[in-house]
């Protein structure tokens, strides 16, 4: 059986949690040894790049590769290079629509136009390529769940923009939401956290679950009068019985790590108070100076921040479920530095482990 099949089914919660006690344990680190960290990366984690210069393609990722490669080898028992889990039908439908499925799918076999209204061209392959970013974010929330990692990376992921009948933003399918959808409803669990850095604003998964007041959202970006979608003002606060349960921080073109690391402390006080049961890290590399699509200034120590500090509130409230997915960045440097930050972060830096 291959990991991610216990999750299929919502009929199968019962079998998943029961299988967890017999489910193979990882050995409990030193409390100063670090945590271990499951990262989704291999061959087809190059699958899903759009053709013809555009700047979501594989070529972006190589460094980070080579660097993960490296870190990997160094720190064995803290760094796993998990192989890629391809998603299915009924899990994509967790969140998306199946008029929008079937549409992907046409798209796919014929392998030109668009999935969006210009952004996110269709190619060959596409529909397969999409699985695989959800199949790995479902497999990183499962294997934590079985506790075989404490933590879960999947950088070819973190595809916020896609909304329930439509791509977005580059994004084709948002394995965030169709993760979160599954711990929601396939999990029943009661209160998650989604926490998003990224430069753009996540409105995927604010408006997914916009009216869900069981979904907590932190989401820091660029104002959205400067940069695409446009959307995430800070009175986005949620809908309905969900008022108050989304915290959008939009910040000034230009805004560096000092601006980021205030807008962070909100972000960790509200996330603190949600109590969720587990959090989710979008961390798009793509705020970094440089990045030739946004604004901002950030350097890499935003997400050694980010993700050290939300690393040890994830110990602190739900016994460190903390999966990390990737999402944008477009220069490959700052991608391979803000996400071996973020991997370091998650796994030999020396963290309180109290509740672990
Ligand atoms: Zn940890
Ligand atoms: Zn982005």
């Amino acid at each position: 059986m291959r990991p991610a099949e216990r999750l299929r089914s919502p009929s199968n919660n019962s079998s998943c949690i029961d299988l967890r006690e017999q489910d193979e344990k990882i050995v409990k680190p030193a409390r100063s040894g670090g945590c271990n960290l499951g990262v989704s990366y291999g061959p087809e984690s190059d699958l899903y790049s759009f053709p013809n210069g555009h700047p979501l393609n594989n070529n972006r990722t190589k460094l980070f590769a080579s660097a993960l490669s490296e870190i990997s080898k160094a720190n064995p028992q803290n760094i796993r290079i998990i192989e890629s889990v391809i998603s299915n039908d009924e899990e994509v439908l967790r969140f998306h629509t199946k008029q929008y499925l079937d549409f992907v799918k046409q798209s796919s076999i014929r392998g030109s136009g668009f999935l969006d209204y210009g952004d996110t061209p269709s190619f060959k392959g596409v529909y397969e390529a999409a699985l695989f970013t959800v199949g790995n974010s479902l497999n990183g929330l499962q294997m934590i769940l079985e506790g075989k990692v404490h933590h879960f990376f999947n950088p070819v992921g973190g595809l916020h923009h896609a909304r329930r009948d439509r791509a977005g933003g580059f994004c084709v399918f948002n394995d965030c939401a169709v993760a979160i959808s599954t711990a929601l409803n396939s999990l029943q669990m009661k209160r998650v956290a989604y926490v998003d850095i990224d430069a753009h604003h996540g409105d995927g998964v604010y408006y997914g679950f916009e009216d869900d007041p069981r979904v907590f959202i932190g989401d820091i970006h660029e104002d959205g009068r400067y940069l695409y979608p446009g959307s995430g003002s800070s009175n986005e606060t949620g809908s309905g019985a969900a008022k108050g349960t989304k915290l959008n921080i939009p910040l000034a073109p230009g805004s560096g790590d000092e601006a980021f690391m205030n807008a962070f402390d909100k972000v960790l006080k509200f996330i603190a108070e949600s109590k969720p049961e587990f959090i989710f890290l979008q961390c798009g590399a793509d705020g970094l100076e440089k990045d030739p699509l946004t604004h901002l200034k950030y350097s890499p120590k935003v997400h050694a921040y980010a993700a050290s500090k939300l690393h040890e509130l994830a110990h602190e409230v739900c016994g460190g479920k903390l999966l990390a997915m990737g999402g944008g960045g477009y220069d490959a440097q700052n991608v391979r530095d803000a996400w071996i930050a973020v991997v370091r972060e998650m796994s030999v830096a020396e963290h309180e482990m109290a509740s672990v």
